[in-house]
């Protein structure tokens, strides 16, 4: 029994490693990728441990349902319900007299339970309920044994204890292993977050604008363009209204300019009050008459002031079209030149080449 118990425990560990494994390439999977290889590997584990059960009289016992209640409770039924088919149609295959019941109570019934509880997944503090759903699946997936062999009630009474107390440790290591996993998931997300956004605006800064737009204008599809974006006299509203207040403005216009934000269109905060923006798959007349509209959209906003009247304000625009064989980095520097230009003639307008 104990063997039979260690072995099961062996794949479920070696299923948690090799899923951490695809857990850390989630990002560069496709959703259907992700899903086909869980699928594959929650049922190539469940199908393992048909060749590894311990014999109780004619009774063969494993721990088959604890990959399928796992990954139905954490994943849902769009992987469980095709694994538990896959895993049900090999057992089938296999015959036997156990093979109606394995597949009923071993397996339907508690991807069943396990699947009505998933929407309640997130709720991470209730160990009692997780529990009861474990000793559940063991109960439906047990309890027929009583009545369907013919000494039932002996040998469910001499495997209750130990049946039980495997599926509870085994759930509980694995589900410590698999809230650790996420958590770091989450923490690694976090941080990726973090690094790649401006604090002040929440716009990407200028450091995670320039890799994600040079992935996206090596990709040569052409008609790329870059517009900067700078607040006119912003000395003057620090001064007259204090740095906290320039820091408001700041941000207004960030979520101004996320209004924008689409496939097409990205934003990064390029320094102080500037803002770089990044057109993709647009003709000279759309590209430009989206920065008209953003230019309109800044000039009629009334911005709000805690102590003073709510102010308006301009900004001067550069926009360049990112030419054949030139780069993103000159192409920056001629919306700039651009930029200068808008300022040095009179400033609130666009300039662009
Ligand atoms: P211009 O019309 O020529 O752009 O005039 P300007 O006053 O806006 O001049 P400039 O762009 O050179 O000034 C930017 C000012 O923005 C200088 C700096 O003190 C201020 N600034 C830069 N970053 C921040 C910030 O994060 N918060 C606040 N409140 N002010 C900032
Ligand atoms: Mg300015
Ligand atoms: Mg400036």
């Amino acid at each position: 029994m104990l063997q039979s118990i260690l072995s099961n425990l062996a794949i479920i560990l070696l299923l948690h490693l090799i899923m951490s494994m695809i857990m850390l390439q989630r990002e560069k999977l496709s959703t259907f990728t992700f899903r086909s290889l869980t699928i594959l590997l929650m049922s190539a584990s469940v199908i393992t441990m048909f060749y590894l059960p311990i014999r109780f009289d004619n009774y063969w016992v494993d721990m088959r349902f604890i990959p399928l209640v796992f990954f139905a409770y954490f994943y849902g039924w769009k992987i469980a319900i095709p694994a538990l088919f896959i895993a049900s149609f090999w057992r089938f295959l296999m015959g036997g007299d156990g093979m109606a019941p394995g597949i009923i109570f071993g397996m339907v019934g508690p991807t069943l339970l396990a699947l009505a509880f998933h929407s309640r997944l997130e709720t991470e503090k209730k160990y009692f309920e997780k529990l009861s759903i474990i000793i559940g699946c063991w109960l439906i997936s047990d309890v027929p044994i009583i009545f369907l062999i013919p000494n039932g009630l002996e040998i469910f009474k001499d495997i209750a204890l130990i049946r039980v107390m495997s599926f509870v440790a085994t759930s509980f290591i694995w589900y410590i292993f698999i809230i650790q996993n996420r958590q770091l998931h989450i923490l690694h997300k976090k941080l990726i977050k973090l690094a790649g956004e401006d604090p002040l605006t929440k716009l990407l800064n200028k450091r995670t604008f320039f890799e994600n737009i040079d992935d996206k204008v090596k990709q040569i599809k052409p008609n790329h363009y870059i517009a900067m974006i700078d607040i006119d006299h912003f000395k003057e509203i620090n001064d007259t209204y204090g740095h906290l207040a320039g820091d408001k403005i700041i941000t207004d216009v960030a979520t101004i300019l996320k209004k924008y934000e689409n496939d097409t269109v990205q934003i990064g905060r390029y320094g102080g009050e500037e803002f770089i923006l990044y057109i993709g798959s647009a003709t000279n007349t759309s590209a430009k008459e989206l920065i008209k509209k953003i230019h309109e959209d800044i000039q009629s906003h009334e911005f709000k002031m805690d102590d003073y009247e709510p102010l308006r304000l301009t900004v001067s625009i550069g926009l360049a079209i990112l030419e054949k064989n030139s780069t993103l980095l000159h192409t920056v520097n001629k919306a700039d030149i651009n930029l200068y230009m808008a300022k040095k003639s009179g400033r609130n307008r666009l300039i662009c080449s």
